[in-house]
């Protein structure tokens, strides 16, 4: 098989929400998808601009793509990048999009407060072993990690751990399992990202998409203010 070479630039982007919310700063940087990423099976979406293309990556893979220069840039969420440790890359814009807190929550019936103060050792499940292990770390509480891939609210409930770290919007998932958030360990949105060489060696071509979201977030934030006050 050859790989046939691109000379424009690759964007990598994780399905749902992240592809849904950047689609209109795609949009405000004159870029249109020529096809939907949830109804084709396709992994690298052409575009009405024939240099510029997307890549279709799990939403934790968006910044290796980037580090290693797959993708000059991408969009990826902050808890992705604090996993990550941000190597290779430029996090030069909040697009203040998929914004959710990163929480530590536990089952309602669970004094967490107590556990800390009797200085108990945690079980912490979690995808976001570096955060939570930082987060705890500096508490000064001594936690047992363990790591998963998916469905931490189910942890606390079938007694594989104490307290989960996960991401909360709503809060309406936790509910439902009779669990609650007690600590916020940070807020969370989508940042873009670039590729350090990437950026050095096609600034020029980079630059606009980088403007166009940049004005895209600002103008998505002026619309927002005036949603607040209109209504
Ligand atoms: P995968 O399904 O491939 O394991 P994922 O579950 O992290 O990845 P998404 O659910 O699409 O993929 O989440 C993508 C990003 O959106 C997350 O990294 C996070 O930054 C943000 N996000 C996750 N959950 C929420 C939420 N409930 N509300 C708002 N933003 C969220
Ligand atoms: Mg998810």
């Amino acid at each position: 098989m050859t790989i046939s070479p691109f000379e424009g630039i690759t964007l990598a982007l994780s399905k749902g929400r992240i592809y849904e919310d950047t689609l209109p700063l795609l949009q405000a940087a004159g870029i249109v998808p020529l096809s939907d990423p949830e109804s084709s099976r396709q992994l690298i979406l052409p575009t009405n601009r024939p240099d510029v293309r997307l890549v279709i990556v799990r939403a934790s893979d968006v910044p290796t793509y980037v580090q290693y220069g797959a993708a000059d840039m991408g969009v990826a969420g902050k808890d992705v990048l604090l996993e990550h440790g941000g190597e290779g890359l430029y996090q030069p814009l909040d697009l203040g999009i998929a914004r959710c807190r990163l929480m530590v929550a536990v089952p309602q019936s669970f004094d967490y407060s107590k556990a800390i103060q009797r200085g108990a050792r945690l079980r912490v499940a979690t995808k976001y072993a570096s955060s939570a292990r930082n987060h705890f770390a500096l508490k000064g509480v001594h936690v047992d990690l363990i790591k998963l891939y998916g469905s931490m609210e189910l942890a606390p409930l079938t007694g594989l751990a104490d307290v989960i770290v996960d991401l909360v919007s709503s809060g309406n998932t936790l509910k439902a399992n009779h669990l609650e958030a007690v600590e916020e360990i940070t807020a969370i949105s989508a940042r873009l990202i670039l590729n350090v060489a990437a950026w050095k060696l096609s600034r020029s071509r980079m630059a606009p998409i980088v403007d166009a979201f940049s004005h895209g977030v600002a103008s998505a934030m002026t619309g927002r203010t005036n949603t607040g006050i209109q209504g």
